[in-house]
């Protein structure tokens, strides 16, 4: 069967595995778990039993780990902490294609005390500057994404938590777009990483934020004792059961897959280059997330273009909805100096772990005749 949906960045369809343990869940540990009764006991039980297995997936300890309802609330929650304890000095590095739950944050709540650390042309973060920046000194912070949701970029995380720790500056990564996509093991390293479920197959609304340590306070949402007094309000067990299961069962398949749809999405750029000449791909020949594709197109309002695809079956994005600037234009586009009419013809494309050689390819026939139907429309 065709399977037309390629936005995947946005969120996935909930797995078969997270389903069948959400539901089983739902039915048998349904209560609350800081309730006193047997059957509270046992939910309670399966929640730090969760939080164990999650630990054991990203490589750190279950105690540094605090469930939310998502990457927004975590990202939010952290910086909201930090900026409270932090030494009103400090500056705080970061970059530039922030998702907005990082980037609006800390433009609200640090001002002029964040520094945007240069850029490569492909988009990735520049080492150099970083490690100037950093040598500065009276950095508080370091907060960089490990995976781009728009163009896919991966960042060089590992060689910034790196030189954070040779100089004990805390580092973050926003890794809601590389957990269950790339391993994730090595995340434990760094000192906060951020994740949610509905973008490897676990159901929406539940993520957490790995902390610093195991005791370390925060507390964002109050007015309960739940998670240890780090964040108020009763445990969304099912939910958390779910996301845990989905990831452990992408963890063995993912060196499979990146090998497998890398070529069919190397392909997809093929076939879209044959029928585009002009084709800008974003962040091409940097290393970019296996299932994704950002480019501009060389003509038509992006609006049209997904609306066309829709009526044939394919859903797309413009890849700006969540990381529009002020003035609407999308800041990682801007990052790779794009102008504002590049801009309204970007499009995102953003697979699955089982979208099908066949689905790429129909994708690409389908951007060709919109195509065609959008030059006759315009020759009428
Ligand atoms: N961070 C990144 C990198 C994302 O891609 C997203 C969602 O697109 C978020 C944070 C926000 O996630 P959520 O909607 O689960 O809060």
């Amino acid at each position: 069967m065709m399977n037309g949906y390629f936005d995947f960045n946005a969120t996935t369809p909930l797995s078969d595995v997270a389903r069948d343990a959400w539901l089983r869940a739902s039915e048998r540990h349904w209560h609350n778990p800081s309730s006193l009764y047997r059957e509270a006991a046992m939910a309670k039980r399966k929640l730090e039993e969760a939080r164990e297995r999650l630990g054991e997936l990203l490589g750190c300890e279950q105690e540094r780990i605090v469930f939310t309802s998502g990457a927004t609330e975590s990202n939010n929650a952290l910086l909201a902490r930090l900026s409270d304890t932090l030494d009103k000095q400090k500056r705080v590095l970061s970059s530039s294609i922030e998702h907005p739950s990082v980037r609006e944050f800390l433009q609200r709540q640090f001002e002029d005390r964040v520094t945007l650390v240069k850029t490569t042309p492909r988009g990735e973060l520049d080492l150099d500057d970083f490690t100037a920046q950093l040598s500065c000194g009276n950095v508080g912070l370091v907060t960089v994404m490990a995976a781009n949701n728009e163009c896919g970029l991966l960042q060089p995380w590992r060689e910034v938590e790196d030189k954070c720790r040779e100089r004990g500056v805390p580092f973050h990564t926003d890794a809601a777009q590389w957990i269950g996509k790339l391993p994730a093991n090595e995340l434990g390293a760094c000192d906060y990483v951020t994740g949610c479920a509905h973008k490897f197959g676990g159901p929406k609304g539940v993520g957490f934020l790995m902390m610093r340590t195991e005791g370390e306070a925060m507390s964002f949402l109050r007015g309960g004792p739940q998670e240890e007094g780090r964040r108020a309000g009763t445990e969304n067990y099912p939910g958390i059961e779910a996301m845990v299961v989905a990831l452990e069962e992408l963890t063995p398949r993912l060196a499979a897959v990146a090998i497998d749809q890398s070529s069919m999405r190397e392909d997809f750029e093929k076939n879209m280059r044959a029928a585009f000449p002009e084709l800008r791909i974003i962040s091409e020949g940097a290393e970019r997330l296996w299932n994704t594709s950002m480019f501009v197109l060389p003509h038509g309002d992006n609006r049209k273009w997904l609306a066309r695809l829709s009526q044939r079956g394919f859903a797309v994005s413009t890849g700006s909805a969540c990381s529009a600037g002020h003035d609407g234009s999308s800041v990682v586009l801007a990052a790779h100096g794009a102008s504002a009419d590049e801009m309204r013809r970007v499009i995102r494309v953003s697979g699955g772990w089982d979208t099908a050689k066949a689905d790429w390819r129909a994708l690409a026939e389908a951007f060709a005749a919109v195509s065609r139907e959008m030059t006759a429309v315009a020759t009428i």
